[in-house]
């Protein structure tokens, strides 16, 4: 055989396949990190995407994987990819994906599944499952690719939706078959496309820029709402500009925490209630007037009707709830940017009477709140142990703080200031429970940084098992569980004196701290505000994965935390 014959045949062999596909489209679009749960149909493409220089973070449970490829496209502006097995595995996955879209977080969620032919008759495969008509109705968008050609388009589709305008989770079905189409590598290379500006710049109309600033020169009492749309976007600088030029109080929501320090000036977080109360022009950046912000109206709105000037790269979020008088439709860089330009040289401050009222409503709050935070006795609270926690944090302002609970969420929210942006990283849109584990470990991979995860023993639970992810990977996370033994408070009783105990207490005394040691990591159990203090700073000072079991007074808590109003209680009292 020549040599020229020889080679010829040598190029004809060179091919590629779905697995490869895949695993070249995400290096080429500069997706390095993939969190899954290996098993059929796509336990290979796993071990083959670690072997082709993928980090692959492979977790216990989908929900969490899930949900850490959710944060991570929060922190990093890149979506964050799960991949799962079928049916099942999806359908945990989903939840995940279904919370990034509520949360506008870039997510892509890619699963496996069954043989279409055998799908689409009903004819009971393995894993049985239309996943993407499942998938449609909970995410921005859905695809299904059949052919391996076809994987780069469907890749850079899934990327621009999930990035481009409003971010959501986007959902990317890979029937099994797919994974073992062979093609020629050359004709596979060729398919692949590397997304060019996956999230356009979306200017607002000068019209818009022209009609904000007029409403907000008319104001009396301006407010500036920061929402985790504004920690997304990455654009701090121009946001402090924009506060700062302005003197305009300024009020973070819980993820946009630290874009300004909470000790700034002009934060008026120690003052919610009275800005929410009396402010008359409201300035909305990258937050929803949703339950969280009582729908823009509510009691506590006040009796004149607010004006709200909302910036939003959603059109369709204007007028959602209230009217909006001045929207401004478009990025928030390229919308800060324009009504700083706008204002120009000079621009009259924030009228100091408000800035005075509500400096003097926030100096109060803190000093009635001082107190309780310095208290060392046992057990302990909610205010001493966060207390000691808050220190922490000051001293470490570069942590990521995760944090989520009924009490422990609500009280840690107000107490824990927050120095630097996208540090705080919690329950979110819906007040989920269970994204604790997956975002901790998310947050440790993407950042490099230390992580303190903020437990209720009860929030814990959902995801307690990665505990073993994080001893795996040797992650520094450091969690805390605020032990109270039970959801809300630990007292509650079984009404009818029967064995079982009552719904919402769990085993009494419970010893968390054991879980992190089976696994070799740390674990440590505290009673007191100091003891707390001094574990915490050993496992961030360590880097080891440490779970300390945080003794809690089980009749602190209150019912549903601050939002105890959202769960209907019987005033109904039957005869026996
Ligand atoms: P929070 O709960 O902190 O109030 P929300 O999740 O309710 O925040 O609101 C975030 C808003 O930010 C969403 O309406 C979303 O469309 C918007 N958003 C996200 N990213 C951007 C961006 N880059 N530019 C403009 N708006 C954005
Ligand atoms: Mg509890």
């Amino acid at each position: 055989m020549s040599v020229a014959v020889a080679q010829s045949i040598d190029v004809q062999q060179e091919l590629t396949d779905g697995f490869h596909l895949v695993i070249d489209a995400l290096k080429l679009n500069d997706i390095n990190t993939i969190y899954a749960v290996p098993g059929i149909p796509i336990s290979d493409l796993c071990r083959m995407a670690q072997g082709e220089g993928i980090r692959v973070i492979s977790f216990r449970h989908e929900q969490n994987a899930g949900n850490a490829a959710a944060i991570a496209g929060y922190l990093t502006q890149k979506p964050g990819v799960c991949l799962t097995v079928s049916a099942p595995g999806f359908l945990n996955g989903l939840t995940a994906l279904a919370n990034a879209t509520t949360n506008c977080f870039p997510m892509i969620l890619i699963s496996g599944s069954s043989e279409r032919e055998i799908v689409d008759l009903q004819q009971g495969d393995y894993e049985e499952m239309d996943q993407l008509a499942i998938a449609k109705p909970l995410c921005k968008a859905a695809f299904r690719v059949l052919h391996a050609q076809d994987v780069g388009i469907g890749i850079a589709r899934a990327i621009r939706a999930a990035c481009s305008g409003r971010p959501g989770g986007v959902y990317l079905d890979l029937p099994a078959k797919f994974f073992s189409q062979v093609m020629t590598a050359e004709a596979g290379a060729k398919s692949l496309v590397k997304v060019i500006d996956a999230a356009p710049e979306q200017i607002p109309a000068p019209a818009a820029v022209e009609r904000a600033l007029d409403v907000l020169k008319g104001a009396k009492r301006p407010l500036i709402i920061l929402g985790k749309g504004a920690s997304y976007a990455q654009v701090d600088d121009k946001i402090r500009e924009l506060v700062e030029k302005t003197g305009i109080p300024f009020l973070p929501m819980s993820m946009a925490k630290g874009i300004l320090p909470d000790t700034h000036p002009q934060s008026a977080g120690a003052a919610r209630s009275t800005v929410l109360k009396d402010a008359d022009v409201v300035l909305l950046i990258g937050a929803r007037l949703n339950w969280l912000l009582s729908h823009g109206k509510g009691k506590t709105w006040g009796s004149e009707p607010k004006k709200f000037i909302q910036i939003d790269i959603e059109p369709k979020e204007m007028d959602s709830n209230v009217e909006i008088v001045a929207p401004l439709v478009g990025d928030i860089g390229s919308c800060v940017s324009a009504l700083l330009a706008g204002m120009g040289g000079k621009w009259a401050k924030a009228p100091a009477d408000w800035v005075g009222a509500v400096n003097a409503k926030k100096e109060a709050n803190i000093a009635k709140m001082a107190p309780k935070l310095m208290n060392n006795a046992s057990p302990m609270n909610y205010h001493s142990a966060l207390g000691a926690l808050r220190e922490i944090i000051k001293d470490r302002p570069d942590a990521i703080l995760v944090n989520e609970g009924a009490n422990t969420l609500d009280l840690a929210r107000g107490i824990i200031d927050m120095y630097k942006p996208r540090k705080r990283l919690d329950v979110g849109t819906w007040g989920v429970m269970g994204i604790g584990m997956g975002f901790a470990v998310a947050a440790a991979v993407e950042t490099g940084q230390p992580v303190l995860a903020i437990e209720g023993d009860s929030a814990f639970g959902f995801s307690g098992m990665e505990v073993e992810t994080i001893c795996r990977y040797n992650l520094p996370v450091c969690v805390v569980i605020f032990n109270n033994n039970g959801i809300y408070r630990g007292t509650d009783v079984n009404p009818t004196g029967g064995e079982d105990v009552a719904p919402m207490v769990f085993v009494k005394d419970a010893r968390y701290d054991k879980m992190m040691e089976a696994f070799g990591g740390v674990g440590a159990h505290v009673t007191t505000p100091d003891e707390l203090k001094r574990a915490v700073i050993a496992a961030m000072d360590s880097g080891k994965p440490t779970l300390i079991n945080a003794v809690i007074d089980p009749a602190a808590g209150t019912e549903s935390g601050n939002i105890g109003s959202l769960n209907p209680q019987s005033a109904v009292v039957r005869k026996k």
